[in-house]
């Protein structure tokens, strides 16, 4: 009997410790105290992993990390029940401060992370190779570390199609624009509408523009799925060569952080579960919203899932 896995492997390149600092006001050129400091093992692809896990689904993460701050992100995952697959390398993964002070403002201080070899790039190819044969399909988010090449995602979305692994790619700017310019494409790709005006090297002025644009344009019509989200608006999704609108209830946002890492959770479980097309978008939808509702990024309340779902809506135009 062959074995067929349907776990999902979460993919976070450069993840981080991320501290926040919540002081009342910021002094500059002085010292500030901080009290009731946080420090949570952050990364998009370990929202998605935590979102996942919490709709029951099997699901690993990977990625490269190290050093004692990798051992925190590790030490965190493990914690949560998440199996950690990450590449041990010898260098320090980093922190990312976030300031949280005055009223509402936020100051950010976002390390860069490891600067890395092209020897590692290949060790974690080979690394990442070996963990497809346990997976059935694949999220990769984010940016890449430093010292990686742009077509890394491109390798990696090769070499999931020799295992006939699908792949999810969710990222921005050159690592997004080489992930979908290989001979292999991505099944799915899940841009805003930042990320879709970059690709398309435009603003876009309306939904009608945006589906003129998907219907047409040769990136879009390449790859299966492409779902634009649109934050309070829902999603605008091409699959095949239909098009989607997706509808979704006025809600009460607490922290919008991390919805994008939902939805694609939400997206991965949808089709790891082989459900309807309108099933998996309204999905996705669902474990968007839930993370606004929430205070902690990448994260739902499952218990609210059945309620939120049934509000969605899916029109085929
Ligand atoms: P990203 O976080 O990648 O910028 P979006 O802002 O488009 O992505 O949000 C992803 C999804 O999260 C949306 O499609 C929607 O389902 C949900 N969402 C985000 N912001 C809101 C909001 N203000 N109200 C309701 N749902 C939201």
């Amino acid at each position: 009997m062959v074995f067929m896995s349907n776990k999902i492997l979460a993919i976070t390149m450069n993840p981080s410790v991320d501290i926040s600092y919540p002081i009342t006001h910021l002094d500059i050129d002085t010292v500030n105290r901080v009290s009731n400091v946080t420090k949570t093992a952050g990364g998009k692809g370990l929202n998605v992993a935590r979102v996942i896990h919490q709709l029951n689904e099997p699901v690993s993460t990977s990625g490269v990390l190290g050093g004692t701050i990798g051992d925190y992100i590790s030490k965190q995952l493990k914690e949560v029940g998440l199996q950690e697959q990450f590449l041990h390398i010898t260098q320090e993964s980093r922190n990312c401060i976030a300031i949280l002070h005055d009223d509402g403002q936020q100051t950010e201080i976002l390390e860069a992370g490891p600067a890395l070899t092209a020897q590692q790039q290949e060790e974690f190819m080979q690394h990442f190779t070996n963990l497809l044969s346990e997976v059935s399909l694949v999220t990769i988010s984010g940016s890449l570390p430093q010292g990686f090449t742009a077509d890394l995602y491109a390798q990696m979305i090769e070499a999931a199609a020799k295992q006939n692994v699908k792949v999810i790619l969710d990222s921005s700017g050159k690592s997004l624009t080489a992930g979908i310019s290989g001979a292999n494409k991505p099944l799915l790709i899940k841009p805003n509408q930042e990320e879709i005006a970059q690709l398309v090297g435009r603003k876009l002025k309306d939904l009608t523009d945006l589906q003129e644009v998907l219907l047409n344009e040769e990136i879009f019509t390449n790859l299966e799925w492409v779902v634009v989200s649109l934050g309070k608006d829902g999603a605008l999704a091409k699959v095949g060569q239909e098009i989607y609108r997706v509808s979704i209830p006025k809600i009460n946002v607490v922290n919008p952080v991390g919805s994008g890492d939902s939805t694609v959770a939400g997206l991965a479980v949808g089709i790891n579960r082989n459900e309807t097309i309108p099933t998996v978008l309204k999905t996705a939808m669902t474990t968007g919203m839930l993370n606004t509702m929430e205070k902690e990024t990448g994260h739902i309340d499952p218990s609210l899932f059945d309620e939120y779902f049934n509000k969605v809506s899916v029109e085929k135009l």
